[in-house]
């Protein structure tokens, strides 16, 4: 495929006349706490260096808070009509940070299973992904490295990467190609050396490491159901889902059903986002909760990404090491430092 090496300013002029046409989501700064996934405008300011991760990842975009899935209709004995919700209308989500970029091919995979997420794929089907490599971590936070997420790149449409004042724009998919056409970019003629020169760049060790190869995380979680990091880490956990809320790879939802007021015999079936850290969360009819403590549902949490998830999809990790939980949980409580507790925890007592 084809590669361009590009001033920054024609490319932010690119993602501008993108947007004139398109609905382009691109991180911008969103009142004093830091930046989300919006529009981009006339007036928006396009900047890839000083990055800050957003407080919801772009994948979140693919799958809302609250969507309608379908509207019925029963008539008489008949089988209810189903009249499915869905949302066709075509976006592109720019500056997608590789852990990102992993995130949403996780999604891919999580919703692609069995029969298919008809709701999220059909958003994904028209959804182009315009990704941007990291040359330094983006905070503290983050361990992208650490789980292999730095170096994706499979799912990019188009994938940049910054170099001082210019921008390697790298194509990899026909749709990805439509959006460069016409934009006349000078050719990249020596595209290994541009990357070379890039990879100088990169801060090494590239942010958090875990105390254990990534490879074995997995069999070290799993012998460690009874450990005291599960309680001593909830201690200060208020269960309030926010790290569920922030994270790219957890997709559990709730259903309910709104009749119609003025008709009974129909109505519509919207689904809402739930997480796992709820206390309700696994509560079931007669009021029994299978999780009913915090350490229990922080517990499945960290299994989820780093054990069950990990190993049903094979793909190194469920978590991309995004950092958000931690960043955004009010107590500070960090599910890198969980895997290197129970890491640690495992090692003194084999
Ligand atoms: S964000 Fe922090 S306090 Fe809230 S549920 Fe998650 S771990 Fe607990
Ligand atoms: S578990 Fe935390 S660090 Fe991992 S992907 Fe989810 S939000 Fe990001």
């Amino acid at each position: 495929m084809s590669a361009f090496f590009v001033h920054k300013e024609a490319v932010t002029q690119w993602i501008r006349h993108l947007a004139r046409s398109n609905t382009v989501y691109f991180p911008q700064r969103a009142g004093q706490s830091g930046f989300r996934f919006k529009p981009v405008k006339e007036t928006t300011e396009i900047q890839f260096d000083r990055y800050q991760p957003t407080l919801a990842p772009p994948g979140k975009k693919l799958a809302p808070a609250e969507e309608p899935l379908f509207r019925y209709r029963k008539q008489g004995d008949a089988a209810p009509e189903l009249v499915p919700i869905l949302d066709q209308s075509p976006r592109i989500l720019a500056g997608v940070r590789p852990c990102d970029l992993k995130g949403i091919h996780l999604m891919d995979r999580a919703n692609r299973e069995g029969h298919g997420d008809p709701h999220y794929l059909t958003r994904r089907t028209h959804t182009i992904l315009i990704a941007h490599d990291c040359l330094q971590p983006c905070d503290d936070s983050c361990f992208c490295d650490a789980v292999g997420s730095l170096g994706w790149r499979d799912n990019a449409d188009l994938f940049l990467t910054s170099l001082e004042d210019h921008i390697l724009i790298e194509v990899r998919t026909g749709p990805g190609e439509t959006l460069i056409q016409g934009m006349n970019f000078p050719v990249c003629t020596d595209v290994a050396a541009v990357k070379s020169r890039a990879e100088a760049q990169r801060a090494q060790p590239f942010g958090r490491q875990f105390h254990a190869d990534l490879a074995r995380i997995p069999a070290i979680i799993a012998s460690q159901w009874q450990a005291p990091v599960w309680e001593k880490q909830v201690e200060r956990c208020f269960s309030c889902g926010s790290c569920n809320l922030v994270c790219p790879t957890c997709y559990c939802f709730d259903v309910h059903d709104d009749f119609d007021l003025t008709d009974p015999n129909a109505g519509q079936r919207t689904r809402t986002w739930d997480g796992c850290m709820l206390p309700q969360f696994a509560e079931v009819a007669g009021g029994h909760n299978f999780r009913p403590n915090p350490a229990a549902r922080q517990r499945h949490r960290v299994k989820r990404k780093f054990e069950y998830l990990t190993e049903r999809f094979a793909e190194g990790s469920f978590c991309t090491g995004c950092g958000r939980c931690g960043r955004q949980c009010t107590t500070d409580i960090d599910i890198f430092n969980i895997v290197n507790d129970l890491i640690d925890h495992a090692e003194a007592n084999s």
